[in-house]
């Protein structure tokens, strides 16, 4: 069984006569181009249509050299984190902040005791937060890119340079109870992304990025 190699820039069928797996080079003779033989295997089998994007991921261009690709951080959990951390803040907090309010009191040591319940607060809040309504985006302007993860125009953002991403994968990150996956941007400095996003959402955004990628001609030459 042998996949037909595709070149991504014309999309013209490399012969297998032009392709050296040992160096890893598949030659385009139509544009002249080479690339990555192992990339163009993989991405034969995620070929993508980035007009039909999955249910919370997207892709638009912005002419003339521009792009963004998202996903949405949604996920079912929202159904039970976003109640369930109303209730357990309102409860600790209220009952260790509002008391002290209520009777004109205050007490460190149960401000002290306190501090662990804003910091799960802040932390797990933020995780519910990003299960309801959460985005990460990768905007992309010529050669300069923004990595975003947050809420609406809140959150993180990261600068990058488009130009010197040498290469867009996918990649493993450790939690403490499982691995998930997330999309990594190699070059003069590595940034990743998107970690733990549904695999269907993530899959997208990661052939979104590479055929972009491509076109921008990065190619490994
Ligand atoms: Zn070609």
């Amino acid at each position: 069984m042998q996949a037909k190699i595709i070149c991504p820039s014309c999309r013209t069928e490399i012969p297998l006569d032009d392709v050296n797996v040992s160096t890893d080079v598949a030659l385009c003779r139509h544009c002249g181009q080479n690339w990555s033989y192992a990339e163009l295997i993989q991405d034969n089998t995620t070929e993508i249509d980035l007009l039909n994007p999955p249910k919370g991921a997207w892709f638009r261009d912005t002419p003339p050299r521009g792009f963004q690709a998202g996903v949405s951080t949604r996920s079912a959990i929202a159904f039970f984190l976003v109640p369930f951390m109303c209730v357990w803040s309102g409860i600790s907090l209220g009952g260790i902040y509002g008391t002290q309010f209520a009777r004109g009191h205050f007490s460190l040591g149960i401000s002290l005791f306190g501090i662990p319940f804003i910091l799960g607060t802040l932390l797990f809040g933020g995780a519910a937060v990003m299960s309801a309504c959460g985005k990460v985006t990768v905007t992309v302007e010529g050669d300069d890119g923004i990595l975003f993860t947050g809420v609406g125009p809140i959150g993180l953002r990261r600068r990058f340079s488009w130009r010197n991403v040498t290469k867009v994968r996918l990649t493993e990150t450790y939690g403490r109870r499982s691995v998930c996956q997330q999309i990594t941007f190699d070059g003069l400095k590595q940034y990743n992304f998107a970690g733990g996003i549904n695999s269907e959402r993530l899959n997208f955004m990661l052939a979104a990025l590479r055929k972009k990628w491509r076109e921008t001609n990065h190619s490994p030459a």
